[in-house]
């Protein structure tokens, strides 16, 4: 409805504002196009004007228009992505980082995803074992997986049997990741 209170001209006090979506050309990175610009036009003294739902609209048209500039996942291809991992918002959030509403916003194009993020996400949808590590970091907790652990302690006992020059190595990669295994640089 464009006749109540609330779309009355602030600026001239008589007219009303009539919402509008126009064109707006953009550049970036040297690339053209044209977004939607969302505003409103007084019927009465024909000031444009624009509310916030309106300034957060044409903000992520324009994000949206850097992203497929930048050749990032747009929202809506973030948003498929997501749905096709089972993930909610905030599990995938636990399991990719970037903060509790860092999927809402990436979603919605009010902030592009790093290029880090963006191709984590394509390794995380293309290949089910990186999936399952990084949902396994969240589950258990802790910054090795069992799947680590299992390689650290092969290869200590194999390396134990050889030279002690290695060793050194060998106690760098345990105050890393251990905290509460003291007891495998002895395994034999
Ligand atoms: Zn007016």
């Amino acid at each position: 409805m464009t006749n109540d209170l609330s779309s009355l001209c602030p600026i001239c006090g008589e007219g009303h504002l009539q919402p509008r979506i126009g064109r707006s050309p953009v550049e970036y990175k040297g690339q053209t196009s044209e977004v939607e610009f969302h505003s409103s036009v007084c019927d009465a003294c024909e000031s444009e004007q624009l509310d916030a739902a309106q300034l957060r609209a044409n903000k992520r048209a324009m994000v949206a228009f850097k992203k497929q500039v930048d050749g990032l996942l747009s929202g809506a291809e973030v948003r498929a992505l997501r749905e096709k991992l089972g993930l909610s918002q905030a599990d995938a959030a636990k399991v990719f980082g970037g903060g509790p509403v860092a999927f809402s916003k990436y979603e919605s194009d009010d902030v592009a995803q790093s290029e880090a993020m963006d191709k984590l996400l394509r390794l995380a949808a293309e290949i089910p074992a990186a999936f399952e590590v990084l949902t396994h970091r969240v589950d258990d907790g802790s910054v090795a997986t069992s799947m680590e652990w299992e390689e650290v302690r092969g290869w200590s006992v194999e390396i134990s049997s050889e030279s002690s020059t290695k060793r050194p190595q060998l106690r760098v990669v345990s105050s890393s990741t251990s905290v509460g295994e003291p007891h495998w640089s002895n395994a034999a």
